[in-house]
């Protein structure tokens, strides 16, 4: 009777341990106080001219130094993340604010969303076509609305009640879009559903998020997005659903994802991936690959997240060519990348 109890308790050492080899243990040196991302997708390095590539890592620079400026200021972790959505949805590079992709009847209609790992309190805007920073008037849903989610008209009479800017519905139109809308159309005329199909699953990347740890510790997560070349008036995605392309938790990660939002809203992947950490004790990066790999892809979808958790400890794993990310340490050193590859870290 003895032996089986050894036997047992040998079992039960060996689990703790590899229990505790897959926790973090040990906070970085230099920990990453803000992730971003700015869409994954299918573009391969050859479709990337220089100049392009360029403006987009200045973009994600820029973005980077506005929300550091804030935990630098000591403000939470929810203005860095606004912070550094507002750079990114005021460039006409991001599938955000400006430069919103086109619906299948030629309108813009966005969706964002933000969550405070603190309190747990979150607020999200979707198919809204006049808030010039969509992610401002999710801000505005949490902070001054008891509810979590407000669409259309309605969500854009609250965005200006709380003197959030509305601007004209042109004013999100770009000629690189209206070229991408034209050849979406064309192909859809030829090819009809299946052209559709093809435009919907290989999108046009560009949706925007943000990841950020305070000074205080503190968690935020926040995604703004056009959504889907061609998608139908009224569709929302997984940016604006709390849980699915949104979610933080100081106690787990915050989470922003991008890709074929469908697949991340049935599998309510970034609230996965905190489950995965909160009770099966997965690491950061064993969760968040677990949701793209073990998750999305398995169900046929395509995309990538980031994640970052209270102990500076980051994940940003993709199954797509590409991702636009980058994040920055709390020391200031920044780095960026696109394709597989790491790039011109700065420093
Ligand atoms: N996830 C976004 C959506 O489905 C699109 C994207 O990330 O590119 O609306």
């Amino acid at each position: 009777m003895r032996y089986p109890n050894i036997f047992l308790s040998i079992i039960w050492l060996l689990g703790c341990f590899s229990a505790h080899a897959q926790s973090p243990t040990s906070t970085p040196a230099d920990p990453v106080v803000m992730v971003i991302h700015g869409g994954a997708g299918t573009i391969t390095p050859q479709q990337l001219t220089p100049a392009v590539r360029d403006s987009i890592e200045a973009a994600l620079t820029r973005a980077l130094r506005a929300g550091y400026a804030m935990i630098q200021a000591h403000r939470p972790a929810v203005d860095a993340v606004q912070a550094a959505i507002h750079v990114m949805e005021d460039s006409p590079l991001f599938n955000a604010g400006k430069g919103s992709v086109y619906t299948k009847a030629g309108t813009h209609e966005m969706d964002a969303a933000i969550m405070d790992g603190t309190t747990l309190k979150a607020g999200a805007v979707a198919a809204v076509s006049h808030i010039r920073n969509p992610i401002d008037a999710a801000i505005a849903v949490m902070n001054h609305s008891p509810h979590v989610l407000l669409v259309g008209k309605g969500a854009e009479d609250f965005a200006a009640a709380n003197s959030v800017k509305l601007v004209p519905a042109n004013y999100f139109d770009t000629p690189q879009r209206k070229q991408q809308w034209e050849r979406y159309k064309r192909a859809h005329s030829q090819n009809g559903s299946s052209a559709w199909h093809a435009y919907y699953t290989h999108h046009e990347w560009g949706t925007v998020g943000a990841v950020a740890l305070d000074e205080q510790g503190h968690l935020a997560a926040g995604t703004s997005t056009g959504g889907i070349m061609g998608k139908l008036p009224g569709r929302v995605g997984d940016s604006p659903i709390i849980g699915a392309g949104t979610y933080a938790n100081d106690s787990t990660c915050a989470v922003s994802c991008t890709g074929t939002g469908e697949y991340f809203m049935r599998s309510l992947a970034a609230k996965t991936l905190s489950d995965l950490i909160a009770f099966r004790h997965k690491s950061l990066s064993e969760a968040a690959h677990m949701v793209i790999f073990d998750i999305i892809q398995r169900m046929g979808g395509d995309g990538g997240l980031i994640a970052l958790n209270n102990k500076g400890e980051y994940a940003m794993p993709f199954n797509t060519s590409g991702m636009y990310r980058g994040y920055i340490t709390r020391s200031g050193k920044i780095y960026l990348a696109i394709f597989q590859e790491t790039s011109k870290p700065e420093f």
